[in-house]
């Protein structure tokens, strides 16, 4: 029988198979394989939200999986510090969701306070799984009008998808709707800037929690990505991830970095050395960029403090 993991709870693996939920298993010749890891994060890795997973039906109505399930692809994070757990100075990767067409980002104008920093995170992140990302900038209804639209100018510039959002004035709201038709999106975001709220209002069926800080997700409990999967229609699924509160890229170099900075890898290019870090270098065409406007200030601030986290874990 096939299915698709819809939520995963320790060692409770629920499967979505015609509309209901059954609890499924991993045969245990799998856990074993995983074993020799000796790492908690890599074990509850093995199956992942969004999996398309064979199982068998045991009598009382459970289910065991047999086989762990090819990708097409998969978000992932940098996995948070965990005292003993990761090394010092190294950190694991964590699977978020698997078979991923859309990444929605989601920020907010205000409270939180517009960070385009966690944005840019957020955009390295889901392009470098190999989803498209798409920009949502919800609270739209907050917006002071002498900013207008200067975040949403400079990323639909770059040529991302932004939408502005707002489930005060339900601006944008339809547009969301639309796009997720026949996709699989997962939707990440800081807590409080309104995706639960947002998740609400594309399907009766999802009833995510509001502006609830939850003891689940609470200190010392980072190490569990609580994803889950809604089912709005046959080939429609939106995954919620309210347990994943940071989202760093994992395993980039400082050229992957700077290759999804579309806007600095194009003008890269010129730099004198082709080792450019376009920090103290001479004929650096990237600061001149910057300087001369061409390259916002904020793209070029937020690429070097991305750089500068891997320089710390020595990647
Ligand atoms: P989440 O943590 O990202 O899931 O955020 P929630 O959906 O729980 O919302 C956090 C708070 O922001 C709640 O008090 C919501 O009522 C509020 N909120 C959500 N969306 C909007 C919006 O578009 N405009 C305004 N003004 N408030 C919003
Ligand atoms: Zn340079």
């Amino acid at each position: 029988m096939k299915g698709i993991v819809s939520r995963i709870e320790s060692k409770n693996i629920y499967v979505l198979y015609e509309e209901k939920e059954i609890i499924c298993y991993l045969r245990g010749r799998l856990k074993l394989e995983a074993e020799w890891k000796k790492d908690k994060l890599l074990y509850t890795d093995l199956i992942v939200v969004g999996d398309y997973v064979d199982f068998e039906l045991n009598e009382d109505g459970t289910g065991v999986i047999e086989k762990i399930p090819e990708r097409r692809n998969y978000l992932s994070r940098k996995a948070p510090y965990i005292k003993g757990v990761s090394e010092k100075g190294k950190r694991f990767e964590q699977l978020i969701a698997a078979n991923v067409d859309y990444t929605f980002c989601v920020v907010s104008v205000d409270k939180p306070k517009f960070n385009n920093r966690v944005l840019d995170r957020m955009l390295v992140t889901a392009e470098s799984c190999e989803t498209t990302p798409i920009i949502v900038i919800n609270k739209y209804d907050l917006m002071k009008k002498r900013k207008k639209d200067y975040w949403y100018d400079l990323y639909t510039a770059l040529g991302y998808k932004v939408i502005k959002s707002s489930v005060v004035t339900m601006q944008g709201i339809d547009e969301i709707k639309q796009l997720i038709q026949g996709k699989t999106s997962v939707f990440i975001g800081h807590s409080g800037v309104g995706k639960s709220s947002i998740l609400n209002q594309l399907d009766s069926k999802i009833n995510q929690k509001v502006d609830e800080i939850s003891e689940a997700w609470g200190k010392g409990k980072h190490t569990t990505v609580t994803a889950q999967l809604f089912k709005l229609n046959d080939n429609t699924f939106v995954i919620d991830t309210p347990g994943v509160r940071e989202i760093e890229p994992y395993g980039l170099t400082r050229e992957d970095i700077t290759h999804y900075f579309r806007e600095i890898a194009i003008v890269a290019k010129n730099c004198r050395f082709n080792t450019c870090t376009h920090t103290h270098e001479p004929d650096c065409a990237v600061k001149t960029a910057v300087e001369e406007e061409i390259i916002p200030f904020e793209r070029y601030d937020s690429y070097l403090r991305l750089v500068e986290t891997l320089d710390e874990e020595k990647f």
